[in-house]
């Protein structure tokens, strides 16, 4: 298949499909929102579950290609420099400290951009997306917190083209921006910068609810949650309270089907076609992972950078052992009994891997899950869809299959 989509505007005779219909990624669709426009013209070579293309992306965005002999670039992705920060008075109601939407107000209010795409939620429910092009702050910040469920943020992409804007910031995690890359050229932009998130383990709504039934004490109750650097997921309820409950306590018979086959297929969790990407697994705990990829990310940090503390990142441990014995317990569904679970929290926290090495760890486990299932529930696409970098990573452990 082609790389990237030649300059033709052809897709303005192509019809967005209805809600509900079949997407031509079928089970493995994301839901990115690219087939919600007449963008759906260039589905074929776009979508990121048909058409697996990072070397050409990443040479197109980047100006090279992940080199495959650095392993740091097999993980991170092409990058200029990482850091850990935080916001020196974070935003309240932020996922972490609140860098990505304050970039995007900076941004925004400094002229460089006219609009940013990013997602609020839909008025009766905090969890279900209502994907946007803000113009204002506030519309930015009333974005802000995850979306811990699938998201149509191309879906405005049409209304992109109509606006008649010409700078744009959009805000994403891998699938989406994936699809963006491989139409940016139509969109009519003179400058758009890529301000990405890490994503992982995504949910339709309903496969959200079963987590939160599944997992929290007070479902009903919870306004955000994140799987932290510590080992523990930690929800925050509406009165303020947080609860943890340790990766190993969670349900993983019942949980095993609630991820949406688009992230068990995944090899992009690191965002590696955004400028810049905030995330949180390569920092220390209460700190937030930074990844400046090319010249525009590091336009959009000096956007905010006097607004925030800066840390080099760090890396301790061996992750490998844990990784290789995570692969049969997960197989098999272990849950420990929740007082084990708590022990055994404490102390991988305690020797576990750490800031970089734990992005390594996690990327490792959420890779060699992701390869098994490829190889099992689709075997002939995983030669293609499987990038390379990732094969390298999943090449460092032994598979059941490959026993
Ligand atoms: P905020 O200022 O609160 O802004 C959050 C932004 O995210 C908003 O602008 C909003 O538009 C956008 N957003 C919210 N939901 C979605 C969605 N579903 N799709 C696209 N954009 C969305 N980081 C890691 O390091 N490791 C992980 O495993 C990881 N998993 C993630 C899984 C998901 C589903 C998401 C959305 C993010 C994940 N992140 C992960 C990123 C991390 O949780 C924070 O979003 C990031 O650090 C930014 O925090 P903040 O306080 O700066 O963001
Ligand atoms: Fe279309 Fe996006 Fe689904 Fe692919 S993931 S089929 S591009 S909506």
């Amino acid at each position: 298949m082609t790389s990237t989509v030649p300059p033709t505007r052809a897709h303005h005779k192509a019809r967005a499909l209805k809600p509900g219909r079949p997407r031509p990624a079928k089970e493995l669709c994301s839901e990115c929102g690219l087939c919600d426009t007449h963008y759906i013209h260039y589905v074929k070579e776009a979508c990121a579950f048909l058409n697996q293309q990072f070397p050409d992306l990443e040479a197109q965005t980047h100006g090279r290609s992940r080199d495959l002999e650095s392993e740091d670039d097999w993980y991170f992705g092409v990058h200029e420099e990482m850091f850990a920060a935080r916001k020196r008075e974070p935003i309240a109601g932020a996922q972490w400290t609140g860098i990505v939407s304050t970039i995007a107000c900076e941004m925004l209010t400094q002229g460089q951009v006219e609009g940013v795409v990013c997602v609020q939620n839909q008025p009766r429910d905090r969890f279900q997306p209502m994907p946007i092009i803000a113009r204002t702050p506030e519309e930015i910040l009333a974005a802000r917190v995850n979306k811990p469920t699938l998201s149509p943020n191309l879906s405005v992409l049409e209304q992109v083209e109509q606006s008649g804007m010409k700078r744009l910031l959009v805000i994403g995690v891998g699938c989406q921006i994936q699809a963006l890359r491989a139409v940016e050229k139509e969109l009519g932009l003179e400058k758009l910068y890529v301000l990405g998130t890490p994503c992982v383990d995504n949910v339709t709504r309903a496969g959200l609810q079963k987590f939160l039934e599944t997992t929290s004490k007070s479902p009903e109750t919870v306004v955000h949650y994140e799987f932290m650097q510590d080992f523990r997921v930690h929800f925050k309820h509406e009165d303020g309270s947080i609860e943890t409950v340790p990766f190993f306590g969670l349900n993983t018979k019942e949980l095993k089907d609630v991820f949406a086959p688009s992230c068990l297929s995944c090899f992009d969790y690191v965002n590696g076609l955004a400028d810049l990407v905030v995330g949180y697994m390569g920092a220390p705990f209460g700190w937030q992972w930074l990844v400046v990829r090319n010249e525009r990310g590091r336009e959009l940090l000096a956007s905010a950078r006097d607004q925030l503390e800066m840390q080099p990142v760090n890396s301790q441990g061996d992750r490998h052992q844990a990784v290789q014995q995570s692969i049969p317990a997960y197989e098999a569904g272990v849950t420990l009994p929740m007082w084990a679970a708590r022990l055994m929290g404490v102390i991988i926290e305690k020797i576990g891997p750490k800031g970089l090495e734990y992005a390594r760890f996690s990327i490792d486990s959420h890779f060699t899950r992701n390869y098994l299932y490829v190889q099992r529930q689709h075997p002939e696409k995983l030669a293609a869809h499987v990038p390379e970098f990732a094969k390298r990573i999943v090449g460092q452990y032994k598979l059941p299959e490959n026993q």
